[in-house]
């Protein structure tokens, strides 16, 4: 499967702001924007201008790189996003940001059980986790509400996992979420609002940059 591998701090330097791709990490003062809030590269204070004289069409760029940044997903995947939401009902935007959050290594972040997404992402595909009682490795598996998630059995004996509880009991999970840390397991009740997601994103730029 291709992924990005790069260093991640570029992609929240390139957008100039957190999008908190590296956990614990982005809460602390080693992280890249609190000590060089410019983009990357030779010229990167020298172009720092350009960020408030964009195009609409970089606008349009930046909202949808940001989105892909922040939910780590590669061009060809969020380009079907789009289309699967040019289908459902309701507003194209939101129905790309529901998409994108009820993909299972998402939803296993928001119920708090990785600190990242990435974090999320590698637990599933390492196979620590069960929907409906099957292993799932799948980190884009589209969760529904009512779905089971829980941990493998067999994981619970790693020491991550048996820390986990009290990790994930100090971090808070969204309405839409139900999860028995204690357990380990969680649903989601329904898709959420668009107030209930936190990214910062204009996903009406991101519909506009894709259907030029
Ligand atoms: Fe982004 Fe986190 Fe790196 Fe800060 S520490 S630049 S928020 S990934």
């Amino acid at each position: 499967m291709a992924r990005y591998t790069d260093p991640v701090c570029k992609l929240c330097r390139r957008e100039g702001e957190k999008l908190f791709l590296k956990g614990e990490r982005c809460y602390s003062p080693k992280c890249a924007i609190e000590r060089r809030n410019y983009p990357p590269g030779q010229h990167g204070r020298a172009s720092q201008w350009r960020r408030s004289r964009e195009s609409d069409f970089g606008k349009q760029l930046r909202a949808k790189q940001k989105a892909r940044r922040v939910y780590g997903i590669l061009e060809k995947q969020f380009r079907r996003y789009y289309k699967q939401a040019l289908k459902a009902r309701g507003l194209t935007g939101l129905a790309i940001l529901q998409t994108l959050e009820s993909r299972l290594d998402n939803v296993v972040y928001r119920m708090g059980y990785a600190s990242s997404r990435s974090q999320a992402r590698q637990m599933v595909s390492h196979g620590h986790f069960m929907v409906n009682g099957h292993r799932a490795k799948t980190p884009s598996m589209q969760i529904k509400p009512g779905d089971q998630i829980q941990i493998r059995e067999g994981s619970k004996k790693k020491t991550y996992f048996k820390e986990l509880p009290d990790l994930a009991g100090e971090r808070n999970a969204p309405e839409w979420i139900e999860r028995d840390v204690k357990a380990l397991t969680g649903t989601i009740s329904r898709l959420p609002e668009r107030a209930e997601i936190d990214a910062n994103i204009d996903e009406q730029l991101i519909v506009e940059y894709y259907s030029r």
